[in-house]
C-alpha cells in the first residue's frame, strides 16, 4: 500500500514536471520566433512580446501590479536598423549576423571605396567615415545614439586577405522616444499580503539588424522568461503567505532601462519587497549557477546553498559579489535585498544570431524551478 502510494506520488510529480518543461520549451520557441523579431526595435518585436506576455499573466490569474494594467510604459532613445544591410568587402558579399555586424551606434551609409590600415585589426575610409574592424567573435548590442560614422565588424575567419575595398548600403533610423513597457503582475499573499517576493527577468533582446536578420535571444533571455512563467503558473495555483510579484523588464539590453524606471516609479513600495530573484541566462547549467550579490546577503546565500545540497539540484551554486550586469542592480542600490542567478557551462552563444532555441538545452530548468520554490518557502516561514 505504502509502496503504491509512493509510486503514485512520484509519478504524479514527474509527469507534472514533464509538462512544465514542455511548456518552458514552447515559450522559448515562441519568444524566439520571427514573429517577435528578437524582441527589439523593429517590426514591433518588443511590443508584440509585451502583449503576448501580459496575456500569459492574465490567463494564469495574475492581477496587474498597479490594479489597472499589466504594462508599465516608458520611452528611451535608440538607434535602429530596419532596412538595408548590405556589405561587400574585397568583392565578397557578407552575410549579416554571421559574417559581420554593424556597430549599434553606426549611421546609415551608401558608399564604396578603398580601405587604409590604421592598426592590426582596423581599416578605414576617411572620406566616407567607414571603418572595417576584424573580430574574433561578433557580439552585438544596443546604442542610445547614432554617431557620424559607420563601423562594420567582420569575423576575421571570413576574409582571405586583409580588407582593401568595401561597398555598403546600410540604413538606420534613430528613434528618440522608443516606446517600451515592463510587464508587471501580482499574486496576493494569504497571511502577509504587504510582504512581497519579486521574481524578475528581462524579455527584451537586441531585435533585428536589417530587414532580414534578427537575434533570437534564446538563452538571453527567453530562458529566464520561461522560468518566470512556470513559477507564475505554479504560484497562481498554490497561494503563498506573502504576495508574489512578477516583472518582465524591457530595455535591459539598452542599459537596464526598464528596471531602473521601475525603481524610480515603483508599482509596489520598494520597502515591502522582502527579496528579489532575478533570472537572466537560465538555459544551460552543466556547471551550475553563479549568484550575484551572494556576498551582500550571506545568510540568504547560505540558505540557497543548503537547499541545493539537500535536494541534490545543481552541480554548483557559486558566489559572486555586486555587479551591475542585470535588472537586480538598481533594486540593490535602493536597498532591496536581491540575487541575480545565471547558469554556467554548455553552449556559449551570446549576443549573436547563434543564441537559438534549437540549441538551448534547458537542462537545469526543473532544478532551478525547485530551487526557487524552496528558497522562497524558506523566506516565508515568518
Ligand atoms: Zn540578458
Amino acid at each position: 500500500m505504502k509502496k503504491l502510494l509512493f509510486f503514485a506520488l512520484t509519478f504524479w510529480i514527474t509527469s507534472l514536471q514533464a509538462q512544465d518543461i514542455a511548456f518552458a520549451r514552447k515559450m522559448v520557441d515562441t519568444l524566439t520566433a520571427s514573429e517577435f523579431w528578437g524582441r527589439g526595435y523593429t517590426n514591433n518585436g518588443m511590443e508584440k512580446a509585451a502583449h503576448f506576455l501580459a496575456a500569459q499573466f492574465k490567463s494564469y490569474g495574475l492581477a496587474p501590479m498597479d490594479g489597472k494594467s499589466f504594462l508599465q510604459q516608458f520611452t528611451y532613445p535608440v538607434n535602429t536598423f530596419p532596412g538595408k544591410m548590405e556589405v561587400v568587402v574585397n568583392g565578397k558579399s557578407l552575410v549579416p549576423g554571421k559574417d559581420f555586424i554593424v556597430s549599434p551606434e553606426s549611421r546609415a551609409s551608401r558608399s564604396r571605396g578603398a580601405l587604409e590600415r590604421t592598426d592590426s585589426v582596423q581599416f578605414m575610409n576617411q572620406k566616407e567615415r567607414v571603418v572595417v574592424k576584424l573580430e574574433d567573435k561578433l557580439t552585438w548590442s544596443v546604442a542610445p545614439q547614432a554617431e557620424d560614422f559607420t563601423v562594420i565588424q567582420v569575423d576575421k575567419k571570413i576574409l582571405d586577405d586583409q580588407p582593401q575595398s568595401f561597398r555598403i548600403n546600410i540604413e538606420n533610423k534613430f528613434v528618440p522616444d522608443f516606446k517600451a513597457a515592463n510587464v508587471c503582475g501580482l499574486l496576493k499573499g494569504t497571511a502577509k499580503p504587504d510582504s512581497i517576493i519579486l521574481i524578475t527577468a528581462h524579455y527584451d533582446h537586441l531585435g533585428g539588424m536589417g530587414s532580414d536578420t534578427y537575434f533570437p535571444g534564446a538563452n538571453d533571455n527567453a530562458s529566464g522568461v520561461s522560468l518566470l512563467l512556470n513559477l507564475a503558473r505554479y504560484y497562481a495555483k498554490n497561494p503563498q503567505r506573502y504576495s508574489i510579484g512578477f516583472i518582465l523588464f524591457a530595455g535591459e539590453e539598452a542599459g537596464l532601462i526598464g528596471s531602473k524606471y521601475f525603481t524610480e516609479n515603483p508599482l509596489v513600495p520598494l520597502k515591502s519587497i522582502r527579496f528579489l530573484l532575478n533570472t537572466d541566462l537560465a538555459g544551460t547549467g552543466e556547471e551550475g549557477i553563479t549568484v550575484v550579490n551572494a556576498t551582500e546577503f550571506p545568510k540568504e546565500f547560505a540558505a540557497l546553498q543548503a537547499i541545493n545540497k539537500e535536494q541534490s539540484l545543481l552541480t554548483a551554486v557559486a558566489a559572486r559579489g555586486k555587479a551591475a550586469n542585470s535588472d537586480h542592480y538598481f533594486f540593490t542600490e535602493k536597498g532591496v535585498p536581491a540575487f541575480f542567478f545565471y547558469t554556467q557551462g554548455g553552449i556559449k552563444a551570446y549576443h549573436d544570431i547563434f543564441d537559438r532555441a534549437e540549441t538551448l538545452p534547458l537542462n537545469e530548468h526543473e532544478d532551478l524551478f525547485k530551487l526557487v520554490i524552496s528558497f522562497n518557502a524558506s523566506l516565508m516561514k515568518k
